[in-house]
């Protein structure tokens, strides 16, 4: 099976540093409009403390994401590294580029208050934080 690999960065159980969590298709979601592939977590690793472990199918969205934190009261987050790069990117863009997404997640998705030009400042403030983590 050639399934699309994602890697996320999580929260270790163990430990509480970065752990990385091997995502794989698990579904799909979204709308008759746009069809989206879910993702979930199969296997769990922390390069900090050894702790690695299969994740049962059952269990697939109990992960935490590492790059999270709350905006106003909505959720902000990223799903790795390069993820929040692209989304201070975008959100500090002026003209904003449809591009610097990876195929498949479109600016329609993106929550109304992210792309508030008025919560700009205050949102790249948020991630940039977020990117010290
Ligand atoms: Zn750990």
């Amino acid at each position: 099976m050639t399934a699309v690999r994602a890697l996320y960065d999580v929260r270790c159980v163990r430990c509480s540093c970065r752990a990385v969590a091997h995502m794989a298709p698990s579904g799909r979601t979204g709308t008759y409009r746009e069809v989206l592939v879910k993702l979930g977590a199969v296997r769990i690793s922390c390069p900090h403390c050894g702790y690695a472990r299969d994740v049962p199918q059952r269990e697939e969205d109990a992960y935490e994401l590492w790059y999270a934190t709350s905006f106003q009261g909505e959720r902000l987050w990223a799903t790795n590294r390069a993820d929040l790069d692209r989304l201070i990117a975008w959100v500090a863009a002026r003209q904003r580029p449809r591009a610097v997404f990876p195929e498949g997640v479109t600016i329609e998705t993106l929550p109304k208050w992210l792309k508030n030009g008025k919560n700009r400042a205050a949102i790249l403030k948020c991630l940039r934080r977020l990117r010290e983590t």
